[in-house]
């Protein structure tokens, strides 16, 4: 597990369907198999043409609540050329900025300190470090994305974060007061190798804080579309903690985050019997436990409600389309690719797509190739019905669409089933 993947080979089968990436059990399950589905981020440059396709099947380790898609498309196929922006969302921004602020008002900076972030994006979280004098670098493997971030000012280094890249930056720069980790954890195959990178640079005083949303969520909650080939781990408190202890590292706190859906915030530091744990970790364990996430009897429920949500929505976009009714979709989102390309979907019962990133408008979404279109179009085209995709940011999508659009449209999210959203 310490070699890193060869960048020759575009997809590896098979082996997470047998050996648990966190703890290396072999107690594992089927949780959900949505088939074969392109690679959520990629996107067609016409509206002719297909992608390739990847087996894409959660599999779920009984022994420490670990999910993990049983084939690797690798990082290199997915990430060199990433299309998604943190600073397209104003909710992420906000959150970023209130986790800095909150951070150097706990007092937890001294003057040397420095605080590294892997997939730091385009800079939208550290550069909240900037104004405070506080020394921030950046870990970004997505080439044009570290491009905008470097033009922030920000220190960032365009690679993979590795226990290669961890003992590079130690000896350079010391240990980091904070190290972290947003949404990059279910990010990458080898989850051993990354922890262990987060070990090395841990020292006495520095705290990991790590943020990714729950798998809890996912079974609860209905969140399949945040299943694709780009998260290799679905994580749950309880295999944070294993994955930590084995690699040297202790689990002390998990914050609850709205952000996202449901997201978790876990706090690690250098493992210690004697240290305190915060009540919060324990409280996680049970309430995970308690959803029934190690057992397979509830996921096989759960492959059920699924096909039941699936059918729903493909039922409701024919028969609206039918209807003569104007239908687009708002956010070209990987939640989007998922569900789209999981129902037998209709040529053109969607219209078109809207998205505000540049990067994403005038390339088409699989399976039919439906284009993606500004903003402004979709004002322009008089929708009748819009499905807004990314229904963690439905609230700020719903308002902004309120306002643009004409009193008779309605907005609807698919997810956990088919309903309208409130302008
Ligand atoms: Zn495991």
């Amino acid at each position: 597990m310490e070699n890193e993947l060869d960048a020759s080979i575009p997809f590896i089968k098979g082996r997470g369907g047998v050996i648990c990436r966190g703890c290396l059990g072999r107690n594992l399950f089927s949780g959900l198999d949505l088939g074969e589905l392109p690679i959520a981020n990629e996107l067609l440059q016409s509206s002719e043409g297909s992608l390739d396709k990847f087996p894409l099947h959660l599999r779920i380790c009984a022994d420490c609540g670990l999910g993990q898609v049983e084939d690797v498309v690798t990082p290199e196929r997915i990430f060199r050329d990433y299309r998604y922006l943190s600073s397209m969302s104003t909710t992420f921004l906000q959150h970023a900025a209130d986790f800095v602020n909150q951070r150097v008002q706990e007092g937890m900076f001294s003057p040397g300190d420095w605080v590294l972030e892997i997939a730091s994006n385009d800079g939208y979280l550290l550069k909240n470090f900037l104004p405070y004098g506080i020394m921030a670098i950046g870990v970004e493997p997505a080439e044009n994305v570290a491009e905008i971030s470097r033009g922030l000012g920000i220190h960032t280094i365009p690679e993979f974060f590795s226990t290669r890249l961890a003992k590079e930056l130690l000896t350079k720069y010391g240990h980091p007061k904070l190290i972290i980790a947003n949404n990059v954890m279910a990010h990458v195959p080898d989850l051993i190798n990354f922890v262990k990178g987060l070990a090395i640079l841990c020292g006495e005083k520095t705290q990991i804080s790590i943020e990714n949303p729950s798998l809890a969520n996912i079974l609860i909650e209905m969140q399949f579309d945040t299943i694709y080939h780009e998260h290799y781990s679905y994580l749950s408190a309880y295999a944070v903690a294993t994955v930590s202890q084995k690699n040297g590292l202790q689990l002390f706190k998990v914050d609850q985050l709205s952000i996202h859906g449901g997201s978790n915030r876990y706090w690690l530091r250098n493992f210690s019997e004697r240290s305190f744990v915060d009540l919060s970790v324990n409280a996680f364990f049970q309430s995970e436990k308690a959803t029934g996430l190690f057992e397979a009897s509830e996921w096989v429920n759960y492959r059920v409600k699924v096909s039941k949500i699936l059918e729903d929505f493909h039922k409701w976009l024919s028969e609206r389309s039918e209807d003569g009714m104007r239908i687009y979709g708002y956010g070209a989102a990987a939640k989007a690719s998922t569900i789209l390309n999981s129902i037998d979907l209709e040529l053109g019962s969607i219209t078109a797509i809207a998205d505000a990133s540049l990067e994403k408008q005038n390339r088409f979404m699989p399976p039919h190739g439906i284009e993606i279109i500004s903003p402004e179009k979709l004002f322009a085209g008089k929708p009748t019905d819009v499905v807004i995709f990314p229904w963690n940011i439905k609230s700020e999508i719903a308002s902004y669409l309120g306002a643009n659009l004409g009193e008779g449209v309605r907005l609807w999210c698919a997810i956990p089933e088919i309903h309208q959203v409130i302008k």
